[in-house]
């Protein structure tokens, strides 16, 4: 995490424990999940992410209902993936493109905008429906 020195935000422990669980988990999690994870206190953990988020090293992943979920922002993670939604349980886990998916979103998005005058930095790319479980259920 080196390069979150340039942004000065002091990593406390409880900050640093909070990060910790993210980088580690494979999917975004609720606040409920990051404090049952690191055990920093609920209000000391809606704290820190709010921090983290404000300094753009965590993101808030929207998810349906049950709340906000964080993940490490992909410029940290290094890790570019997108997002499964589960429209019944809420539940998101990542998901990695093909690369060949990844050019054509690019390619497609690029040829739609290339006269909109519009400066593309990166796109977000969610995928709805039900999860194992929920299907199972
Ligand atoms: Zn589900
Ligand atoms: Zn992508």
């Amino acid at each position: 995490m080196q390069a979150l020195a340039p942004l000065e935000l002091r990593l406390t422990g409880n900050r640093r424990s909070v990060l910790a669980v993210l980088e580690q988990s494979s999917r975004p999690l609720t606040v409920e999940e990051v404090v049952s994870g690191s055990g920093v206190p609920t209000s000391t953990a809606y704290r820190n992410l709010a921090e983290l988020v404000e300094a753009g090293v965590v993101v808030r992943v929207s998810g349906v209902g049950g709340g906000d979920r964080h993940e490490l922002a992909e410029q940290f993670s290094q890790h570019h993936h997108h997002h499964l939604v589960c429209t019944d349980c809420g539940m998101v886990t990542d998901f990695d493109p093909s690369p060949q998916l990844e050019k054509l979103i690019d390619r497609e998005v690029d040829a739609l905008l290339a006269t909109s005058g519009f400066e593309i930095t990166h796109h977000v790319f969610d995928v709805r429906g039900r999860c194992r479980d929920c299907v199972a259920g």
